[in-house]
């Protein structure tokens, strides 16, 4: 094999996560790769197999220490940061367990924007050794600087302090200079172990002449292959073993040394090296370790792109406090999710704050230690770079930003710079707005230009304004379902901010938004005789489309439902959606027993009529009258595999079936008009967009069909959504869905 590139090859993709993982040097793919052909002896074997290969290592480790400013014999490998910090932190303990101390010395120090490795490990050894110390966090200001004088309070009673040298969401930098002074001023006994995973490459390292006892490294983290790291380690009495056994490492870190990912970080450290002999050097005619100035004129124009495109974003990072590889920012109004979604996309690989917190969505320690309010982590994109990045990957990465805005802007999310032009996507129908398990409900009627929107959240007033005028809509009510006792409904400052575009006067409303006076408000007799209070949408020759309020004399207004259906000249009403004020769908509650106990909503709805709650923490998006039935059959069928797998999915295409077959993806519009991938992969039936956002409307699409149901295979990026579609869909009885197994991003 011969590895010939260092990104993607793809030249639509550029690779913007370096924080997390580099890509792997191709020298160093190629050096690992002729250790596993050529150079596979175990280091400590006699053989000359096994000489070679110890003499691999000890070149690995000379160069290593040269790299970092430290003699070889204060390096052992490991297979990452995460080990060596365990290394790192339960030797530090070992030698206070074992060295004569001052009752005085009780606290472990440790900055508040550490990576999760460091406070976990403390915490773990701390519990499982049963000792007496105490963790104590030092904060940081907004700029991510530790407080200097919690430092110089604390240390006096501190046996350990550990600190990083680059932050892993931002880039800040810590001022390891002025740490150490701060330690020599006090003559403090703490021993000091720094984080130095993001600093490799980065920053000098002078080790061995500074003050810190303990360092930590990861090969992954710059270019060479992930499982090979590196530990420092300042005085042999400060070591304690952590992996004991055959006694490799001198005994410090027994287990057979991966070879391969040394070789690899051996190749990563020879272009380290020539770039310090040789300023500017070039290895390989295409890899260059840009200049920090470089670095710094990339982040400015990715900044200016970002800021163009975004132009209320808000940067996290500071920047004169920073590596230049990384910027950290939020736009108000996004979360992180649907910022990346479309990069991705667009072909534009970022990430929110660190890849650990990738699948646990908590808002980023790091950002609330700087004091951020929850939206900045929430919302927070880290896009970063290596020095590695070339001029050629930072002009892509800045037209894909451009894309992914634009294709934002067509989707009514991001204020267009043309307010003139058509918005490229119309919607409409019923628009279901998540928030947590919270639901707010938009009714768009394309033909009329009118809408209603049913408990606006606060977080989501910029979004559904923005959705709004850029539809060009007029807004018929802004309703609750209950009235709002934490916090105050955001109907009253949405009605504010749409004051141009409401078509009714808010002074004439009641508590839950409904009017008295309005231009569309007509009273009906019903065929049954009910009469009813009604907000006219539309009206045809033979029905009408209105929108009503049940009002129920006997209950409160907590819990109000809103009906949607058509009325026929001869006065039946066919509702096809009821939002309902009390119904919270959740593992106990199905839409079943709800209706069970209110009689009051039973008498209006009809078999296909699609209930909306006000909160879903289950995804069954909305019910009906039999939907969440407890009947054994149906739940068979309902926790049956619904996934088609990556390999079956040729042989599910071609299946005859006497349903027709629908392929839908359900990925939101922006992300679809970017990435329509569909010919390369495959596929050669057409694909419709119903994003998750309007799956309430597609069901209720599927429900009015009398016949041909189709079977309806459903797709997204990663098959998380697809999944949940598919299985809000079964819950409806609609055994004929599938999910594309993890996804389009496996496909191809
Ligand atoms: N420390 C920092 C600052 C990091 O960024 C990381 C990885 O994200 C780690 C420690 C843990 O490194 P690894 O997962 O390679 O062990």
């Amino acid at each position: 094999m011969k590895a010939t590139r260092h990104s993607n090859d793809q030249s639509r993709e550029a690779y913007f996560d370096c924080n997390a993982t580099t890509p792997v040097l191709p020298q160093a793919a190629e050096a690992a790769f002729e250790v596993m052909a050529i150079f596979y002896g175990n280091p400590s074997s006699s053989h000359q197999t096994g000489l070679r290969a110890r003499d691999l290592l000890e070149t690995t480790r000379k160069k290593t220490a040269l790299v970092i400013g430290a003699h070889p014999e204060q390096v052992i490998f490991t297979s990452g940061a995460t080990e060596s910090i365990q290394t790192a932190v339960f030797s530090a303990l070992h030698y206070w367990k074992t060295c004569p101390h001052p009752s005085s010395l009780t606290k472990i120090l440790y900055s508040a924007t550490e990576h999760k490795a460091v406070p976990e490990a403390i915490r773990h050894w701390v519990k499982t050794l049963e000792l007496p110390y105490e963790m104590v966090e030092i904060p940081v200001d907004s700029n991510g600087q530790l407080d200097w004088e919690t430092l110089k309070l604390e240390l006096p009673q501190t046996i350990l302090l550990c600190t990083m040298a680059v932050n892993n969401e931002t880039g800040v930098i810590h001022d390891l200079e002025r740490i150490s002074d701060v330690l020599k001023s006090q003559n403090s006994p703490a021993l000091w172990l720094v984080d130095c995973v993001q600093a490799l490459g980065k920053i000098d390292l002078k080790l061995n002449s500074s003050r810190i006892d303990y360092a930590v490294f990861s090969g992954h983290k710059f270019y060479a292959p992930k499982g090979i790291g590196f530990l420092y380690y300042r005085s042999e009495d400060l070591f304690y073993p952590l992996m004991v056994g055959g006694g490799q490492e001198k005994g410090h870190r027994s287990g057979t040394q991966n070879l391969p990912g040394l070789a690899g970080l051996g190749a990563v450290l020879d272009l380290l090296l020539h770039d310090k002999s040789q300023a500017k050097a070039r290895i390989d005619g295409s890899l260059l370790i840009q200049p920090h100035e470089q670095l710094l004129k990339y982040r400015e124009k990715l900044l200016a792109v970002l800021q163009e495109c975004f132009p209320k974003l808000i940067l996290n990072t500071p920047l004169s406090f920073s590596v230049p590889t990384t910027l950290n920012f939020s736009v108000p109004g996004f979360r992180s999710s649907e910022l990346l979604d479309v990069f991705d996309s667009a072909g534009l690989r970022v990430s929110a704050g660190s890849a650990c917190n990738a699948s646990k969505p908590d808002p980023s320690h790091v950002l609330k230690a700087m004091g951020f309010p929850d939206w900045r982590s929430t919302s927070a994109v880290r896009l970063s770079f290596g020095p590695l990045t070339s001029q050629k990957e930072v002009d892509l990465a800045c037209n894909l930003i451009q894309k992914a805005s634009a294709a934002l802007s067509a989707s009514c999310l991001l204020e267009s710079q043309d307010l003139s032009e058509p918005p490229s996507v119309e919607l409409n129908g019923v628009i279901q707005l998540r928030l947590n398990s919270n639901n707010t409900w938009m009714l768009i009627h394309q033909s009329s230009k009118t809408c209603i929107v049913i408990d606006p959240a606060e977080p989501l007033v910029e979004r559904i304004s923005q959705i709004i005028r850029c539809q060009k809509l007029n807004v018929l009510a802004i309703l609750d379902t209950h009235i709002h006792s934490e916090n105050s409904s955001a109907r009253i400052r949405l009605q504010s901010v749409l004051a141009d575009r409401v078509i009714f006067d808010p002074r004439q409303v009641d508590s839950l938004g409904w009017p008295s006076v309005h231009p569309n408000l007509k009273k009906i007799s019903l065929k049954s005789s009910q009469g009813l209070t009604v907000l006219v949408l539309e009206v045809t020759e033979k029905s009408s489309l209105i929108f009503s309020r049940i009002t129920d004399s006997d209950k409160s207004q907590d819990d109000t439902q809103f009906l949607l259906g058509v009325l026929s000249t001869a006065g039946d009403l066919s509702v096809q959606f009821a939002f309902c004020g009390g119904l919270i769908l959740d593992r106990d509650r199905s839409g079943s027993t709800f209706l069970a106990h209110d009689s009051e909503l039973a008498q209006w709805i009809q078999e296909n009529t699609l209930i909306c709650p006000i909160r879903d923490s289950v995804n069954q998006f909305a019910t009906t009258l039999h939907g969440g039935q407890d009947s054994p059959s149906f739940r068979a069928d309902l926790w049956a595999d619904p996934c088609v797998k990556q390999d079956e999915l040729e042989v599910f295409l071609d299946q005859k079936s006497p349903q027709p077959l629908l392929i839908v993806d359900v990925r939101e519009p922006q992300e679809f008009s970017l990435c329509q991938v569909w010919s390369q992969v495959g596929f050669t039936q057409p694909i419709r967009n119903v994003p998750i956002s309007r799956l309430v409307q597609f069901m209720s699409e599927l429900l009015l069909k009398a016949t041909d149901t189709p079977r309806v295979l459903f797709l997204c990026r990663s098959g998380n959504r697809s999944l949940q579609a598919t299985q809000a869909l079964r819950k409806l009885g609609f055994r004929s869905a599938w999910s594309l197994e993890d996804g389009i991003a496996l496909l191809g």
